[in-house]
């Protein structure tokens, strides 16, 4: 029974440190989120003890009487708030749904087509040192050069050429909405599977601000800790008619036990997902995003060489071209973090710099949007981010003005000691 402080003082330091990083600075990588207290309550519970290999009242072990109804609630929930057939709330990570997924659609060898990580997409959407790119035959499509979209002429004829197995819509850095109407048509056309992989939208599908894939896409993947707000792991929705094969794949196929104390987490999460609360906090979301691209797409950040990708947003990011900068992607990650911001450095499509350096950046807007953040917070922070990537800035008043944010709004006051 003793506390961690206690039972291992360099870890509970860790931790410590990183509640205050969070607490003082302003998260805005667009894949973060700050889980609320009952989630973290039902992650660091008594089921984190449990073996439950298989599914709820299928199990290999006795005693899950209990994580059965857990289990259940949150596959219930999840299949309610996105009026899904079928859910499996299983998969450790996005990557996991992600590798469960292609291959109850696939066979190793079989073509997948997927958009271009440097365009935006995700690793296991069919990257080279990734498990989709080593196994599979991978066809990349691409954004636009002038608009910034995603080039649908491209992709449908890139899918009549190649008539891969699995069509893949979804994107980690992409500032719009795609058109999963169009993608279905494609799909359709060349007799493949649509594979809709929300990860980073799939809190503003469930609010209501973006369209839904479930119904066009036969599997949907995601994440639960992005957009959704929930504790980082991944789920899988699908036609039932895909159940069997989607088990199967999730356990035994890649996995073992379930994370049973994860699983109840993403159950809170769901709850909290359905409220008029959740529905609010994802329209600040949106707004926030639309707020930054409108001040970074201004005369003097243009001046400054900053220009916003597609030139505005539909959804909770924004991606920052710094090609006409003096700044590369590094340095600007560098000098945000240097006044208190944190955001990630991003390829802008065909980056004349390594994927280590980059020419870009991607801002997000959710984690602080559940901090509490208003469009005068957003304009605010807008601000200090336009003043801080230009040539001459002053670190100490933008310091100020990012204390004064975090300030405004304390993230876990309850955690203080
Ligand atoms: N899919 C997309 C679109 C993502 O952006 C991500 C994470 O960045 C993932 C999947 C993978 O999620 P995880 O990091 O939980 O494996």
């Amino acid at each position: 029974n003793t506390p961690l402080h206690e039972l291992d003082p360099e870890i509970a330091a860790a931790v410590d440190a990183e509640l205050n990083r969070q607490q003082s600075t302003l998260e805005m990588i667009a894949s973060e989120n700050f889980a609320p207290l009952a989630v973290m309550e039902a992650q660091g519970s008594v089921l984190t003890n449990k073996y439950a290999e298989g599914y709820p009242g299928r199990r290999y072990y006795g005693g899950c009487e209990h994580v059965d109804v857990a289990e259940q609630i949150a596959i219930d929930r999840l299949k309610e708030l996105f009026g899904a057939e079928y859910a499996n709330v299983q998969p450790h990570s996005g990557a996991s749904a992600n590798q469960a997924a292609l291959f109850a659609l696939a066979q190793p060898g079989d073509t997948i087509l997927g958009l271009d990580l440097a365009h935006g997409g995700h690793l296991t959407h069919g990257m080279r040192l990734n498990f989709s790119g080593k196994q599979f035959d991978v066809v990349a499509y691409h954004v636009d050069a002038e608009t910034g979209l995603v080039d649908m002429a491209e992709l449908e004829r890139l899918a009549k050429e190649h008539r891969p197995k699995v069509i893949i819509a979804g994107w980690s850095a992409y500032p719009r909405r795609l058109d999963f109407a169009e993608f279905r048509r494609i799909a359709d056309e060349v007799e493949a599977y649509l594979w809709v992989d929300m990860a980073h939208f799939a809190g503003l599908v469930a609010a209501g601000l973006h369209p839904n894939p479930v119904p066009y896409a036969d599997v949907v993947t995601s994440t639960t800790h992005k957009t959704l707000g929930g504790p980082r792991g991944g789920i899988i929705l699908a036609k039932s008619s895909f159940a069997k094969k989607l088990n199967s794949s999730v356990f035994p196929g890649f996995q073992g036990g379930p994370l049973e104390h994860v699983i109840a987490a993403k159950a809170v999460s769901f709850k909290v997902a359905a409220s008029e609360d959740f529905k609010e906090r994802q329209r600040r979301t949106v707004d926030g995003a639309r707020i930054l691209a409108e001040r970074l797409t201004a005369a003097d950040a243009r001046e400054a060489g900053v220009n916003v990708l597609s030139g505005g947003t539909d959804v909770h990011l924004i991606l920052v071209d710094l090609r006409a900068s003096e700044l590369d992607g590094q340095q600007a990650e560098d000098r945000l973090h240097e006044v208190g911001i944190t955001v990630n450095r991003n390829a802008v499509p065909n980056d004349p710099r390594p994927p280590m350096v980059t020419s870009g950046l991607r801002i997000g807007t959710p984690a602080l949007a559940t901090r509490g953040f208003t469009a005068e917070d957003f304009a605010e922070v807008a601000d200090v981010i336009a003043q801080a990537l230009k040539p001459s800035y002053d670190a100490e008043s933008l310091k100020t003005r990012v204390k004064a944010l975090a300030d405004k709004h304390p993230l876990y006051p309850a955690l203080n000691k």
